[in-house]
């Protein structure tokens, strides 16, 4: 937790938010002043039928949303938080409610706030899968979080992430006993993002592909491709429970608020682009209108010049996002 804490101060006080905008990271700019460690680090949200929730709570360490899947033989784990405390509470938790094997935890995608636990879980006993460009990437490209005044603890600390073991390239489908979970990948967030889908309790964990009531993280998004990602996933679960990647458990009406704000986004960068607006002119032309529909979602104050500025590099085609690594490097095993 210290690691973690000094880790947020040093980074609020070199007022590098701009490569660090993990939510984690919003919460200690918000709360400079007050101890982070006071609070536990998820709230557990029960979705019925042995499904549940783990919604991060705005300063405590998880960083991120996660959950759980119990089954007839074993529990899957969506997620592991930004922080291996909380993945050991989170193991706790679980513990408390069955003495079931955890047998399998999906990483949704390579970012630091959804992987940090993975070792807790490997630790366990659990196998650890992701779509395949999450093993090239967590402990190469979590590193531009830190900024270029990384410390070699914090090198260390990304170059040892547990990476996940069993990859796939489009999807897999689990058995957890009779108990049938679908991961399906989408893209939009980072390039190699899941969906764990929970077809009997009709619940899906949609990872970083939707926010509730909550401005997003886009610094590897493909906006137009997450949009149809998020119009897809609503339109295929139309009474699902949703349960983000940061933000408030929702339904399909709040996943198709969330592609709204894209699109919002995309359209109020467009009209400044035609005007012929660039960084903080464009920035400050676009953000009141934004902030007049969405200014009470969290994070916006944090997101929404990021968000600006990076959706102009997109709609200019200049923005950078993860590329798969060479495909020969799948049989060498090098990712
Ligand atoms: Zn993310």
């Amino acid at each position: 937790m210290g690691k973690f804490r000094d880790r947020r101060w040093r980074l609020v006080v070199a007022g590098a938010a701009l490569l660090v905008c993990t939510p984690r990271f919003v919460a200690a700019s918000a709360a400079a002043a007050e101890p982070t460690g006071a609070q536990p680090p998820f709230r557990l949200q029960s979705l019925g039928h042995g499904v549940w929730a783990a919604i991060a709570t705005p300063h405590g360490s998880a960083g991120s949303n996660a959950g759980f899947i119990v089954g007839s033989t074993g529990v899957l784990v969506v997620d592991t938080f930004e922080d291996p405390g909380a993945a050991r509470a989170l193991l706790a938790a679980i513990r408390k409610r069955t003495a079931l094997p955890v047998r399998y935890v999906v990483d949704t995608h390579y970012h630091l706030d959804h992987v940090a636990g993975n070792g807790v879980f490997r630790d366990a006993g659990a196998v650890l899968l992701a779509q395949r460009n999450v093993r090239a990437w967590e402990r190469t490209l979590n590193l531009k979080f830190f900024g270029a005044k990384i410390t070699a603890a914090e090198r260390r600390m990304v170059q040892s992430y547990v990476r996940p073991s069993v990859l796939y390239r489009d999807g897999v489908e689990v058995y957890l006993g009779d108990r049938r979970v679908v991961i399906e990948v989408l893209p939009g967030h980072t390039g190699g993002d899941s969906v764990v889908e929970v077809p009997d309790a009709d619940v899906v964990f949609t990872g970083d592909l939707f926010w509730g009531r909550a401005l997003p993280n886009l610094i590897d998004a493909d906006t137009r491709a997450q949009i149809a990602s998020d119009e897809a996933l609503a339109a295929a679960h139309p009474r699902a429970t949703f349960v983000p990647g940061h933000g408030v458990v929702g339904h399909a009406a709040d996943v198709r608020a969330f592609a709204g704000y894209l699109e919002a986004l995309r359209s109020a960068v467009a009209a400044a682009r035609a005007r012929g607006l660039a960084a903080d002119a464009l920035v400050r032309a676009a953000a009141p209108g934004l902030r007049s529909t969405y200014g009470g979602w969290d994070y916006f104050d944090h997101f929404i010049a990021p968000n600006l500025l990076q959706t102009a590099a997109e709609l200019a085609g200049k923005k950078s996002v993860p590329q798969p690594p060479p495909a020969g490097s799948w049989a060498a095993g090098t990712p």
